[in-house]
């Protein structure tokens, strides 16, 4: 048995390679921080007889088209990135903002992407009106969401109700499976090949960015609180609502660093609300002072936003050690329990820091661990997993749970989710070659 590398440059060279069946695991732009891509071979369980391939599928031909209804089509190999500065030209623009934009849409689609603009616009699933799938057989079909999800398996109806309970996070900790589209939402490329997408998008409106300067939220968290309690009612205006806190400013060059050992609250205002939002919202904090905001340049916010978690996984990679981080979502009556456990979880002695999709009270905790530290650190994280449990939150709300988040999912997963996988496995990936390492073959 060998691992052997594919890259395909065209649908045709795809569609043959899944004729033949032969077992897989297919990647995009290697973005995903649930799939340790410089360790695959090693963590990529692999027992069956034959080889093994690893498919590349980021060069398959680029294709974007503006829909007069102002839906956006693409095929292949398009980037948030791409398809940004593609809208932009036409006046229009994303709804969804992962912070990594150059990650492809399709995989995006496979790991129900999330990101900064979710605040106002929701989740990616809301905004796929249709796309196209290449099944076990190297055939397309076409799914809408106007079409209910279909299976013969008995346990759809229980799973469906389980769901319900997580309605309302941008990931539960399963899919979604109400809607003919959720076949290939967020199921992780475990039951086929996204090719093509339909996604809504919104106007070019102009923006504003802004910062707050807070005390560490190690310290005093109430500020922080005050400024998510503040934004909830102002989704029409607000885009996004992000934090950085102290400790990520020690993985950014100097004159990228923003405050004095503070954390930062950035928020993405519509310009034309951006008074309001400051005669209404900011002046009115009791806990943060006007002194302490201030406007940044809308590609100095993104390079910055995105350099930290890109600096962790360098930090991580040169260190040898799986990155031991988190992507948990809760209700807002659970978000100070969530800082609380943070808290504790910050005085391990293990250096970390603290960023993400604040307004959304989702938050990824990171241990930058040595070798000797890393375990312990894991450990760690199965505790928390345990209090996300017992508060009905969501413990992987974006990245998804592809290797590496696998041994903290189980407890999520009863016989109902079991059972559905099963059964859809069965039905759409008879011959087991869409990464039958994933969490839907996974035995427990
Ligand atoms: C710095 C940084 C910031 C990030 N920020 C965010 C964020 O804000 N929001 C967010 O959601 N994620 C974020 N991520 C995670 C990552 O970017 C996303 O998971 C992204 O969707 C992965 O895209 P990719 O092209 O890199 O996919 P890959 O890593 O190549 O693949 C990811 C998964 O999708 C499957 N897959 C890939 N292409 C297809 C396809 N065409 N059909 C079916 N299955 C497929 C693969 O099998 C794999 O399971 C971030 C990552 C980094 C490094």
């Amino acid at each position: 048995m060998a691992f052997l590398t594919k890259t395909f440059y065209s649908q045709e060279d795809l569609v043959r390679h899944l004729k033949a069946h032969h077992p897989s695991f297919y990647f995009s732009s290697k973005t995903s921080t649930v799939i340790p891509y410089d360790k695959l071979e090693s963590l990529l369980p692999w027992k069956g007889a034959g080889d093994f391939y690893l498919c590349d599928l980021s060069k398959l031909p680029p294709k974007m088209e503006l829909r007069p209804n102002g839906n956006l089509v693409l095929q292949g190999g398009v980037s948030w990135e791409d398809a940004k500065k593609f809208l932009r030209s036409k006046g229009r623009n994303l709804k969804t903002s992962p912070t990594e934009q150059l990650a492809l849409i399709t995989a995006g689609i496979a790991t129900s992407c999330t990101g900064e603009r979710c605040f106002a616009f929701g989740n990616i699933r809301s905004q796929v009106t249709r796309l196209k799938y290449l099944d076990f057989n190297g055939e397309e079909r076409e799914l809408t969401r106007d079409q209910e999800f279909k299976t013969k398996s008995s346990h759809l109806k229980d799973y469906q109700r389980d769901f319900s309970a997580y309605k309302d996070f941008k990931n539960a900790p399963y899919p979604r499976f109400e809607k003919a589209i959720d076949l290939m939402i967020g199921t992780e490329g475990q039951l086929g090949i996204v090719t093509e997408v339909e996604i809504e998008t919104t106007d070019n409106t102009d923006v504003t960015y802004v910062f707050m300067l807070l005390p560490k939220w190690e310290v005093d968290y109430a500020p922080h609180l005050e400024i998510f309690n503040a934004v909830q009612g102002h989704r029409n205006e607000i885009i996004s609502c992000e934090l950085l806190d102290a400790n990520c400013m020690n993985y950014l060059k100097a004159d990228e660093k923003l405050g004095e050992n503070q954390d930062v609250i950035f928020l993405e205002v519509k310009t034309e609300s951006f008074e309001d939002i400051y005669g209404n919202l900011l002046s009115h904090l009791s806990l943060t002072s006007a002194e302490n905001v201030f406007e940044i340049a809308e590609n100095k916010f993104h390079h910055i936003r995105a350099g930290v978690p890109r600096a962790i996984f360098e930090v991580n990679s040169q260190m040898g050690v799986v990155k031991v981080g988190t992507d948990v979502q809760v209700g807002p009556d659970r978000f100070k329990d969530l800082l609380d456990y943070y808290r504790s979880a910050s005085r391990m002695g293990v250096r970390y820091c603290l960023f993400g999709h604040f307004g959304d009270a989702h938050l990824h905790f990171n241990y930058m661990p040595s070798k000797d530290e890393s375990a312990r650190c894991q450990d760690e994280l199965l505790r928390l997993y345990q209090e996300v449990y017992e508060w009905h939150g969501s413990p992987f709300a974006e990245h998804g749970i592809g290797l590496i988040k696998q041994k903290y999912i189980k407890k999520f997963h009863g016989k109902t989710q079991l059972g559905l996988f099963q059964d859809l496995k069965k039905e759409h990936d008879p011959h087991n070659q869409f990464f039958p390492q994933g969490f839907m073959s996974v035995e427990r």
